[in-house]
């Protein structure tokens, strides 16, 4: 018998991952060809190995560097901003580097985001600290108009993938502590997401005797007596003790009817461009742009990653017009044409909206009602938005849950208890 895991996103691989280690016998099913869900990595014919996103991790993220430092693959998560936030606004030129790195840094002019006062960082603050349960960000702060352009919306777009006028405040806030609490230092994926975050914990899993079974979609869960007793998938039924549901929240609501998850998404949108040799960023790494189509450029070797969440707006057009929505702001700061070698990826679905309702819809890893039955997924009820943090917390929550539940499923099958 054994504990199927559905979904082998980090969320599913997280569960699976402190199961196998407390000695279960763990199954993980995943639809897809390939473990990683919304952290994939492939070979692009044009542009060689490439992530369907930028995807940034804080050093103040504390369960994704637990997860980097288990896997032993901190080294693969690089510093791409070690001299601070980089901005453009594209109205006027304005350069500016946010540096949170040392000491009081809003009282610091040349720390800061430019023309926005001390006064106006720490008053958005505690006014988003302050703000009721169904606030959004533009609600509490549109009295700061060039705060909000220049600091808190393109702040609230990348940590929650929404814009600020539907975005939570409370959320926000909530983010923005956790980020800020020690100095933030963004982290990018060096060779590629896979390489850092997935492929060597499904090595790992199967080192310790898990199975990870791709292209394997589970269609149906078979209940008995408000348990789950077996999984259906193409090839059969696979009876089970236990079950973690990692995937996300439209397939879960499928496979468990009645179960209430957050129903509205945003989408992100990343353009990659294989750069001409001798162009580069002259800022580093890493470049916020503000009023434009492109959000934040990252640049690693001589691949150019633009990144565009909450990006909705786009989904009606054609890859080729975005591209050249993309690339006019990019040209501004790189002076060169779109390369030949380009892509350009939209997840429609890149997480759930962070909306006040939106959240208020996450259940918690055990609001199954069934009691061998647990969620996972950055979906789900968590201190943190939906991030790769969320979906590794989430997992942990849900292995610990189910252990606690059902504390013979680490027993070894030799020395279950006698009948
Ligand atoms: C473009 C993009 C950029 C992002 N940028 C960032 C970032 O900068 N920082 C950050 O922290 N986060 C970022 N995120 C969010 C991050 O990728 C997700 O929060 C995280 O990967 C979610 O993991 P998960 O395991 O919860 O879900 P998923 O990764 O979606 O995993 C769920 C898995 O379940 C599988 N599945 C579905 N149905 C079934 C079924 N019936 N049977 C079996 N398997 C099934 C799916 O195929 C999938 O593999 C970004 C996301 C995207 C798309």
């Amino acid at each position: 018998m054994t504990v199927a895991v559905i979904g082998a996103g980090l969320a599913g691989l997280a569960a699976a991952l402190d199961l196998a280690e407390a000695g279960v016998a763990v199954q993980v099913f995943e639809a897809s060809p390939h473990a990683g869900g919304r952290c994939r990595s492939w070979h692009d014919p044009d542009l060689g190995l490439i992530d369907n996103g930028a995807h940034i991790l804080l050093t103040s993220n504390h369960t994704a560097m637990a997860w980097l430092a288990r896997l032993g693959t901190a080294g693969l998560m690089q510093p791409v901003a070690a001299g601070g936030f980089v901005f453009r606004d594209l109205a006027d030129g304005a350069r500016w580097t946010v540096r949170p790195d040392r000491g009081p840094w809003v009282f610091d002019a040349k720390r800061r985001t430019a023309d926005v006062g001390a006064w106006s960082h720490l008053s958005g603050l505690l006014r988003l600290l302050l703000a009721g349960r169904t606030a959004t960000v533009t609600e509490v702060l549109r009295r700061q108009p060039l705060a909000l352009r220049r600091l808190w919306q393109p702040l609230c777009v990348a940590a929650l993938n929404t814009p600020p006028d539907l975005a939570s405040a409370r959320m926000f806030a909530r983010t923005l502590m956790r980020a800020f609490a020690t100095p933030p230092v963004p982290l990018l994926a060096s060779q590629s997401l896979d390489a850092a975050l997935v492929a060597p914990a499904v090595e790992r899993l199967r080192a310790l005797g898990g199975v990870v079974r791709t292209g394997c979609r589970v269609q149906r869960l078979i209940r008995q007596d408000a348990r789950v007793t077996a999984l259906v998938t193409a090839e059969g039924e696979v009876p089970v003790t236990a079950v973690v549901l990692a995937a996300p929240p439209e397939a879960a609501a499928e496979l468990m009817p009645g179960l209430v998850v957050p129903t509205a998404s945003a989408a992100i949108v990343n353009l990659h461009a294989r750069l001409p040799e001798g162009v580069r960023l002259s800022e580093g790494p890493m470049l916020g742009l503000i009023g434009g189509t492109a959000e934040w450029l990252f640049q690693r070797g001589s691949l150019l990653t633009v990144t565009v969440s909450a990006a909705d707006r786009l989904l009606a057009l054609s890859r080729a017009e975005i591209a050249a929505l993309v690339w006019r702001d990019c040209e501004v700061v790189l002076g060169c044409p779109l390369p030949a070698a380009h892509r350009v990826i939209k997840e429609r679905r890149a997480t759930i909206l962070a909306t006040p309702a939106g959240l208020s819809q996450r259940p918690s890893v055990d609001a199954t009602g069934l009691s061998n039955a647990r969620l996972a997924g950055d979906w789900t009820a968590t201190p943190v938005p939906a991030t790769i943090e969320g979906a590794l917390i989430s997992g942990a929550r849900a292995a610990r849950s189910l252990l606690q539940a059902l504390p013979t499923l680490r027993l070894p099958v030799a020395v279950a208890a006698p009948t």
